[in-house]
């Protein structure tokens, strides 16, 4: 696509964008011992690796800060059109490796602190996590400003930043035990604090009618927080672009009472900034569910009030009509919270800008996508119309109108149908009354899409039935999920990476992955194909490692490494991958030692973390434990089978347990996991998925052909049969299922009472996850895949020709779908030719 190029600079401009980043190693060693000294208070001789990496960080971001101010001078200067990612959630990881990669300075990197006597490696385990999101949708939202920046996309991630990320897990006696993240403690040098980008957020209070029209309202708000900006930079890779995630935080300055301290109530002088302070503290550690909180709530207020304040602030500097919002903006809401940014819109453009009704709808829907993640139930979320009415009243009222106006429409194209109105109203009428977000989300956007093929399909039959009905289909769209290539296989596969960049002849794979087809001409080639198999082993080796310091248990690498991974929740079905491992375990116990020795040796591996207020999910973690305390002991048994439950499953873990896996699990109840995004990970780093019919599952086998896929259990559209049945007839679990529970009730893995819930749930719950009806296709998976493993030739083929056919699921692929037919926006590539014009 092609480049817009301003037609005048001026001198300054063009001769700080002249001023390239200074690579070789004495001025990167200079500029680290300069933060040393100056940021830190150090000297050479007193630095630990944590100052090492402080002072490294810092001076990596001098060099990024240089590149942020030109885009982003750029982009104003262009009057590019900006897409708006808003997400609750941005879970990032780790920065600097990345942006070490990105500015192609790594080597430079590890020559400099060699020469001060540090190791590169070291230095980067030095960093914090910045893990402000849940899993799947969060790290989406981190691959997303990602592919906008490296492919030269006017975009910006908004979010909230908490002080508080994904809890820590720590396992205790088997169980989960949740610790604050404190990732602020230290210096962060990812982020630009902004006290002058500061916006008001209104809460609470009463209406008053604008006499000067009979549209407006004056808010006349209880409390008044004031919303800070944090900027964090996104290195783009092969460009000069980087992109901006602007997290608001709660100022509290403002809010410390002088009169209440001076008069000696010190407690009451600091009430009002711990109550704003707390607004964006904590990161709601839930996935897939709804807590419904009201600090949840006004949470997401702060949030979207800020962000649409600052997007019509940046707006306003173009000195454009408001009408031309949507010419300049585009603005994705990441699932449906970030849905109040809808009617704050439209607040804005009616109560502050003057517009009619009609003027700030036609805006706003223009302006709006909106991405939905999940039809699961306990994940939709819903507002209690007196929560709103007391903490939004304004918007509530603003909401109500949305929806009499369309239901109004609705009432002209479909006269009479009353069943229809009640189905597809914004509020429920339920005692309370409750707003739908996802609803109010679909109306106020002009597309909406679900996240993998079968997903986007399943929205249209289920929740959005009727208003693509009344809407059109052409608004309801597809946008399978994609991951990042920089970080999912440049920065965490280094050995599978130099490969590629072999079989392609230069490292342009990175942001082009279709070329990594080339591959499929090597799968032949014997030589190549050792080395294949001795990267995917000394990954293996680094995780053994891994495994080791982080639980204090030794695992063989060559053995099979099967790896679930992922939040726990039932869904997704750890407790059917755990049952089976128990199964699997009882009959090693029957074989002779002869047998048994003839057995493939397998390290089963779960990571995740359950929200802290899910008790069956911590007890599928307990189980997980229980077993492989048991297993793990015994002698008998030895390194045939291991099973390892990794603690604190983040982004770093996974960058460690992805390039390692041999086969993966996504065996989520078929029409239940939207898409998944770490199944297009494992793939993409040569491991083989055993998966269920299900989200991007599908696609992937599409993509690289059935024969390197291991699928099994029910299909999504026989799956309410299935329930429909099981809520009448008790399961019978067969054989294989039916021992599994025999050895939990013999109490094998400890008081079989404190897992009897588990069982209970498939067998007198109604299995709602359907673990009976699968669990004998999953076993019989099982041993394919034991089969396919065997035959290292075959599996070798498999990796190599998986890896070759995933350029689908670059988030580079996403992007510029989204682009295209939703934002409708066009790359701005900021290079020394434009500016130099
Ligand atoms: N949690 C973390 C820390 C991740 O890195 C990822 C993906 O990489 C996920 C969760 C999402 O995993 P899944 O797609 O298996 O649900």
């Amino acid at each position: 696509s092609q480049s817009k190029t301003p037609s005048k600079m001026d001198n300054m401009f063009q001769n700080y964008s002249h001023s390239e980043i200074a690579r070789d190693t004495a001025t990167i060693k200079n500029s680290v011992i300069m933060h040393l000294t100056a940021t830190f208070l150090r000297t050479p001789m007193s630095m630990d690796s944590g100052h090492a990496y402080l002072a490294s960080a810092f001076s990596v971001r001098d060099r990024l800060l240089q590149r942020w101010n030109l885009t982003n001078e750029f982009h104003d200067r262009m009057k590019a059109k900006r897409v708006y990612y808003m997400s609750l959630e941005f879970l990032i990881g780790r920065t600097f490796d990345n942006a070490l990669l990105a500015l192609d300075l790594r080597e430079e990197y590890s020559k400099a602190l060699g020469d001060v006597g540090f190791c590169l490696e070291d230095i980067i385990d030095e960093e914090r996590d910045a893990a402000l999101g849940n899993g799947g949708l969060g790290r989406l939202a981190a691959c997303y400003v990602d592919s906008m920046a490296c492919q030269d996309y006017p975009g910006w991630g908004y979010g909230l930043r908490y002080k508080y990320g994904m809890f820590q897990q720590q396992i205790i006696n088997g169980y989960q035990v949740e610790a604050p993240d404190c990732w602020l403690d230290s210096p962060n040098p990812w982020e630009f604090p902004r006290p002058d980008v500061t916006y008001p957020v209104k809460f609470y209070g009463h209406l008053e009618r604008d006499p000067s029209s009979e549209h407006r309202y004056i808010w006349k708000s209880d409390v008044v927080y004031d919303a800070m900006a944090f900027d964090v930079p996104v290195p783009g890779y092969g460009t000069t672009n980087v992109g901006n995630i602007r997290l608001w935080s709660c100022k509290t300055n403002s809010l410390f009472d002088l009169n209440k301290f001076n008069s000696g109530d010190y407690h009451g002088a600091t009430g009002g900034q711990v109550a704003a302070q707390i607004l964006t503290d904590v990161l709601y550690p839930n996935d897939n569910t709804n807590e419904g909180k009201e600090l949840r709530l006004r949470q997401e207020y702060l949030f979207c009030s800020a962000t649409m304040q600052d997007i019509i602030a940046r707006f306003k500097k173009t000195g454009r009509p408001m009408r031309d919002l949507p010419d300049l903006a585009a603005i994705q809401l990441n699932d449906t919270h970030p849905t109040l940014g809808v009617p704050e819109l439209m607040r804005i453009l009616i109560d502050e800008e003057e517009l009619t009704w009609d003027e700030a709808w036609e805006i706003t829907t223009r302006t709006f996508a909106f991405t939905n993640h999940t039809i699961l139930p306990e994940a939709m979320e819903k507002w209690p119309v007196p929560m709103l009415d007391k903490i939004l009243p304004r918007h509530m009222g603003i909401m109500y109108d949305i929806n009499l106006f369309f239901l109004q429409s609705v009432e002209k194209q479909f006269p009479g149908d009353r069943d229809l109105l009640r189905r597809i109203s914004i509020i429920e009428e339920s005692n309370p009354q409750q707003v739908r977000m996802a609803f109010l989300a679909c109306v106020g956007s002009h597309k909406v899409n679900g996240v993998a093929a079968i997903h986007s399909d399943i929205i249209k039959q289920t929740i959005f039935k009727d208003f693509v009905r009344i809407q059109g289909e052409d608004k309801f769209i597809n946008k399978t999920n994609g991951v990042s290539p920089r970080r999912w296989m440049n920065e965490c596969n280094p050995d599978m990476s130099s490969l590629l960049t072999e079989v392609v002849g230069d490292r342009s794979w990175v942001n082009d992955l279709a070329k990594t087809k080339k591959l499929e001409e090597r799968v032949t080639d014997q030589d190549f194909r050792q080395r294949w198999w001795d990267a995917k082993q000394a990954n293996k080796k680094r995780l053994a490692d891994y495994i080791l310091t982080t639980t204090g248990i030794r695992v063989n690498p060559n053995a099979l490494f099967d790896v679930q991974v992922k939040r726990i929740h039932e869904y997704k079905r750890q407790l059917m991958n755990i049952l089976s491992v128990i199964y699997r375990y009882h009959c090693l116990k029957q074989m002779t030692p002869e047998d048994r020795a003839k057995e493939l040796h397998r390290v089963v591996v779960f990571a995740g973390k359950a929200a802290s207020g899910y008790w069956v999910a911590k007890q599928v973690i307990k189980l997980i434990n229980s077993v492989a305390e048991v297993v793990n002991a015994d002698e008998e048994i030895g390194d045939v089978l291991k099973v390892v439950f990794i603690p604190d499953y983040s982004v770093t873990a996974a960058e460690y347990i992805i390039p390692a896996s041999d086969i993966s699990q996504h065996i989520s109840t078929a029409g239940t996991e939207a898409s998944g995004t770490s199944n297009m990970k494992f793939v993409l780093n040569g491991g083989i998925i055993l998966g269920t019919v299900d989200g991007a599952n599908i696609e992937i086998g599409e993509e690289i052909g059935e024969e390197q896929i291991f699928f099994f259990g029910c299909l999504a559209h026989e799956v309410e049969d299935f329930r429909h049945y099981l809520r009448f007839h008790q399961p019978k679990p067969d054989d294989a299922l039916q021992t599994a529970f025999d050895m939990i009730q013999r109490n094998t893995f400890g008081d079989a009472a404190i897992f009897q819930p588990l069982i209970d749930s498939i067998l007198r719950g109604g299995d709602v996850y359907l673990l009976s009806v699968d669990f004998p296709s999953y076993i019989q998976a099982h041993k394919a895949v034991e089969d396919a493993y065997r035959n290292r030739e075959e599996w070798i083929t498999k990796s190599i020709l998986s890896v070759a056919r995933m350029s689908k699921f670059s988030s580079d692929r996403s992007i510029q779908e989204y682009a295209e037919e939703v934002w409708n926006i066009e790359p701005v590539r900021v290079n020394s030719c434009n500016m130099s014009i």
